[in-house]
């Protein structure tokens, strides 16, 4: 088969472990005879050097060519203090909007391998923690409208919209159902319909499309106590579905707990036909850029990801999920999820490692 992918390198490590996740589909071309047609475009800091903003619109026309879009990071102190309004994070946030990619998918998942580095109890973690967060990422109040600031009877006021139409609430919840039905097929839809209207059309029309999936078991939590549950018995989880707010509360506190922020992928997907967005959790770790230490599991597992969902190869992913699992179990690690007894291998190395075992 034959796919075109924009890769998106970024600032920082972006460069870095991109290259890492590259020579992994490189050894998947081989391996399944398919050809990859990666061509790269610039985004974030790297964009504004180059261009002056953060996504040209040559990016734009290659993401929008392309099959799927592979990203590593943007940003950096260096563009910290320039306007806000072309910050490197705008590049990111256009991206998403120019695809329309309205649903965030983040797996936090702890290796057994890795379990030393959970942050939860012993008896907990022994449980397991293999969940997935479904967020929607183009509605909610992060775009709501009104906004804004302005003084009201003499005092600084700031405000926001908390918004969802039945339409924007019903497409990420198929993405949820069928997500689950990939999996243990549970859907833990986490509001606030105790307190929020908005919460409560979430809640009706969250149920009402779960009677197309009869095969997946829907729950509901108020999001106060889906943080809880999370960290007292996040196995009991499998999809939690969510809306843009307490998605982005809560996937980074189930990633969080993992303890290894280098280890986690995530998906950006828009509706059929229109490329989806694969990327790591973290950032440009700029204080580590360019001495080759940074983890490039969360990336090449991004890359796993853009396998399955993005270009529906399922085998493909596997067999990519399959080497970072071999490469753990032989002992290998970078400085972040080093410890004892095991052998510390730099970006390049790992990168090495992975691909050899696939
Ligand atoms: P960060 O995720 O870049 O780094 C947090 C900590 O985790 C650092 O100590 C870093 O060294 C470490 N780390 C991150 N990824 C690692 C990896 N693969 N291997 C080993 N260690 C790793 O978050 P930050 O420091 O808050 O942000 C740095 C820059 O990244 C900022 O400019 C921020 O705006 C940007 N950022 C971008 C994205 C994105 O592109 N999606 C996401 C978050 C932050």
């Amino acid at each position: 088969m034959k796919k075109n992918i924009c890769l998106l390198p970024g600032d920082g490590i972006g460069p870095e472990i991109v290259s890492e996740a590259v020579k992994v589909l490189h050894g998947i071309e081989k391996k399944f005879h398919h050809t990859f047609m990666m061509t790269e475009a610039l985004i974030g800091g790297s964009a504004i050097d180059a261009t002056g903003v953060p996504l040209p619109e040559a990016t734009i026309a290659a993401c929008k060519a392309s099959d799927a879009v592979f990203m590593g990071a943007v940003g950096g102190p260096k563009w910290d203090t320039i306007d806000p309004a072309i910050r490197p994070e705008r590049g990111l946030l256009g991206i998403r909007a120019t695809l329309g990619l309205f649903a965030n998918l983040r797996p936090a998942t702890l290796f057994p391998e890795l379990s030393g580095s959970c942050l939860l109890r012993e008896d907990t973690s022994a449980k397991g923690l293999d969940l997935i967060v479904v967020r929607e990422l183009t509605g909610g109040i992060y775009f709501g409208k009104p906004s804004g600031t302005e003084v009201r009877n003499g005092l600084r006021t700031g405000f926001n919209t908390m918004i969802y139409n039945e339409e924007e609430i019903a497409r990420i919840a198929h993405t949820a159902f069928q997500t689950a039905q990939k999996r243990r097929k549970k859907v833990c839809s986490v509001d606030k319909a105790n307190v929020l209207a908005v919460s409560r059309v979430w809640r009706e029309v969250v149920t009402e499309i779960s009677r197309q999936y009869p095969d997946v078991e829907l729950s509901h939590l108020y999001v106060d106590n889906a943080s809880m549950q999370l960290v007292r018995d996040p196995s009991q989880f499998d999809v939690i579905l969510t809306g843009n707010l307490f998605g982005d509360i809560l996937s980074d506190e189930a990633a969080v707990i993992t303890g290894s922020i280098g280890m986690l992928p995530s998906a950006s997907l828009g509706l059929p036909g229109t490329p989806g967005l694969f990327e790591p959790i973290h950032g440009s770790a700029p204080d580590i850029a360019g001495q080759s230490k940074a983890n490039p599991i969360a990336t090449i597992l991004s890359a796993a990801m853009m396998l399955r969902l993005g270009l529906n190869m399922d085998a493909e992913a596997d067999a990519v999920e399959q080497a970072v699992h071999k490469t753990l179990q032989e002992g290998f690690r970078t400085g972040d999820i080093m410890s004892e007894g095991m052998t510390l291998l730099n970006t390049v190395q790992m990168g090495d490692k992975i691909a050899e075992n696939l």
